[in-house]
């Protein structure tokens, strides 16, 4: 990726406009802010600038949260690949190294039967003398010890290897889940949201099944931060995630979608019958009495608004998206703690 120059009065201009535009948003000055900043400006980074104008647009500023989310999600996430690279790297030179410990034995065992061959050609000849006899079979058991000792040194060294190995790609297997994974609520991250829309609409358009795409959002939720603060905000993030989690249907994706917004991929459900299953979770959230885990103070309820879209074969993900976004703001405009549906669908088109 070419960054630009980024030397003499240009790269003091670019690196000031960046500082500046994060403490215009009154982002603290921090490196990471500073780094999504130089990003977004000079649009270095893919989606990056359409994710922040999008914020930008919706509420004017991008909190210290939301810079946090897409510092994750753009920054750390590439973070991570690198790591799984560099395991990769170890994983290739440890079957290497042990590759090359076989080739070894290999040759050892060669050279070892060839001594045998040679062993029993000589004594083939009846008339060698006792003293020969001796010098071959002392050779032939010195040659077995070796051998013997060789054998165990290379299991060692196989059963070492065979160890780090599936150690190494245990670890790949955790860092490939981090990098999908949302870290503060354990749910689907926007990186899985994405893939897993893209597999279910391909599968809905190849197999006609219906899919409905819900988004849905904590109401009035800057209100609740202000009064309780963000440790506790985010205490309730967490919940509002098992919520969903725990009354989402098999095989269905519940994603943090931003800071208290989530989506929900369904596949196999036509949106109304979405709306009964986001019913509940819209129930189950509303009736929880929240309580401040530290000190028990009651901290009333929160509610959610949920907007459904289902594919039609217009659609492509984006506008998919764009649809369940609309019944969310459909939902908030008619007084927010209830479940808006399109009622467009692959049946009703068809
Ligand atoms: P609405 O009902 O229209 O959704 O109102 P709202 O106040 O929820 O909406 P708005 O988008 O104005 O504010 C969202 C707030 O959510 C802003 C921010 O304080 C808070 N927020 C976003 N991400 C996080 C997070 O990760 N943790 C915490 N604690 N708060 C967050
Ligand atoms: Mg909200
Ligand atoms: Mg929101």
């Amino acid at each position: 990726m070419n960054f630009g120059d980024l030397t003499g009065d240009k790269g003091r201009e670019t690196g000031h406009q960046a500082v500046d535009g994060a403490i215009d948003q009154q982002l603290a000055a921090s490196p990471q802010n500073y780094e999504l900043w130089l990003h977004y400006q000079n649009e270095w980074t893919p989606g990056l600038k359409d994710d922040v104008d999008e914020l930008l647009q919706r509420n004017g500023l991008i909190d210290e949260r939301e810079a946090e989310f897409l510092y994750d999600k753009y920054f750390n996430s590439s973070r991570l690949s690198a790591h799984a690279v560099e395991t990769g790297a170890k994983l290739a030179s440890e079957l290497t190294a042990a590759l090359q410990a076989l080739n070894l034995a290999g040759h050892r065992t060669e050279s070892f039967s060839e001594h045998l061959d040679d062993a029993a050609t000589e004594l083939e000849n009846n008339r060698l003398d006792p003293a020969r006899l001796f010098e071959i079979v002392t050779s032939l058991s010195s040659a077995t010890q070796e051998m013997s000792a060789q054998n165990a040194e290379l299991t060692n060294r196989l059963e070492e290897s065979s160890a780090e190995i599936s150690e190494l790609r245990t670890h790949l297997q955790t860092i490939r889940a981090e990098a999908l994974t949302d870290s503060l609520t354990g749910v689907a991250n926007r990186k899985q949201f994405d893939n897993m829309l893209r597999f279910r609409g391909q599968e809905s358009r190849s197999l006609k099944y219906p899919l409905s795409l819900c988004i849905c959002d904590i109401d009035h939720f800057k209100t609740f931060n202000d009064r309780w603060g963000h440790q506790t905000g985010d205490q309730v993030i967490r919940f509002v995630a098992a919520t969903l989690e725990r009354l989402a249907l098999k095989d269905h994706l519940v994603a943090r979608y931003g800071g208290e917004e989530f989506a929900i991929i369904m596949p196999r459900v036509t949106s109304s019958e979405a709306v009964a299953v986001l019913e509940r979770m819209r129930r189950a959230i509303e009736v929880k009495k929240l309580k401040r885990k530290s000190t028990g103070d009651t901290l009333g309820n929160v509610t959610m608004s949920f907007g459904v879209a289902e594919m039609t074969d217009e659609d492509s993900c984006s506008t998919l998206i764009r649809r369940a976004d609309e019944q969310l703001y459909a939902a908030k405009r008619g007084g927010r703690n209830q479940v808006c549906f399109d009622r467009r669908s692959i049946t009703q088109a068809a």
